[in-house]
């Protein structure tokens, strides 16, 4: 029973932060107040009422559209409160009551900031990178102490992250002559590959690659406007280190045992 509703709570948490992950990315990088004015549309600027300002529900109550001026408004925010909540409760369900868990939490918030800025402005803010090198760190060490796992598993992480993504980058600028991935990206590769080690980290790329093209390719097929065919990586990125932040270490497991 009181992991029933703990369960109930971590999604309801999950998704109602990243309500809030989403005020603060939209207006930290305006130079805004995160608690003042209340929600508005960014289309007419009309104040969204708390009761359309509900987490997932009031998205699929209004059907995407804003009540007052009906222009399409939130569907990536509706997309990061469903699925950050949803990670609230995977982490939930696979760790428990742990402080593992807890560094989850805040990492998962923190990969909506990011999405949410990355998806707005096509960047990665230096301050979110630091923040998230602080918790990846906290997680490996858990991971190491706690847990024993092979220190060196997460330096080579570190350094095939940055490594590879940063050998990608580099060519892919010779070849195609532009940007197929951003700093940014570089950067958190390296670091999630230190939180996650090696193995993890590639599951966590080919995750967010497969991911990636199918709704990237989605997108481009049905849109009847024309779509900006540069796309931001991040966010997929994000969604797999999140999964594998999880999942990772009971995959390795699966697969030893099936091999071994
Ligand atoms: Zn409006």
């Amino acid at each position: 029973m009181i992991d029933t509703i703990l369960a109930i709570f971590s999604f309801l948490l999950g998704s109602c932060l990243a309500s809030f992950g989403g005020v603060v990315a939209f207006r930290c990088p305006k130079g805004q107040s995160i608690v003042k004015p209340d929600s508005y549309c960014p289309s007419c600027h009309s104040e969204i009422k708390w009761y359309d300002n509900i987490p997932i529900v009031s998205y699929l109550i209004l059907g995407g559209k804003c009540r007052n001026c009906k222009s399409k408004i939130g569907f990536f925010s509706f997309l990061s409160e469903l699925l950050c909540g949803l990670l609230y409760l995977l982490a939930f369900l696979q760790f428990g009551v742990n402080w593992k868990t807890l560094i989850l939490f805040l990492l998962f918030f923190l990969f909506v900031v990011i999405a949410n800025i990355d998806y707005e402005t096509h960047d990665i803010y230096d301050v979110t990178l630091v923040i998230f090198a602080v918790l990846a760190l906290a997680l490996a060490l858990y991971k190491i102490l706690a847990e024993g796992a092979d220190v060196w598993s997460h330096v080579i992480g570190c350094v095939a992250g940055f490594g590879v993504f940063f050998l990608i980058k580099v060519v892919a600028k010779a070849i195609a002559k532009q940007e197929a991935l951003g700093a940014g990206d570089v950067y958190l590769a390296g670091i999630a590959g230190a939180m996650l080690g090696g193995i993890s980290l590639l599951f966590a790329v080919m995750v967010a690659t497969v991911i990636g093209s199918i709704v990237e390719l989605v997108r481009i097929k049905t849109s009847k406007e024309d779509v900006n065919p540069e796309i931001a990586f991040g966010p997929y990125l994000l969604l797999g280190f999140a999964l594998m932040a999880i999942y990772g270490d009971a995959l390795i497991e699966l697969y030893q045992e099936v091999l071994l």
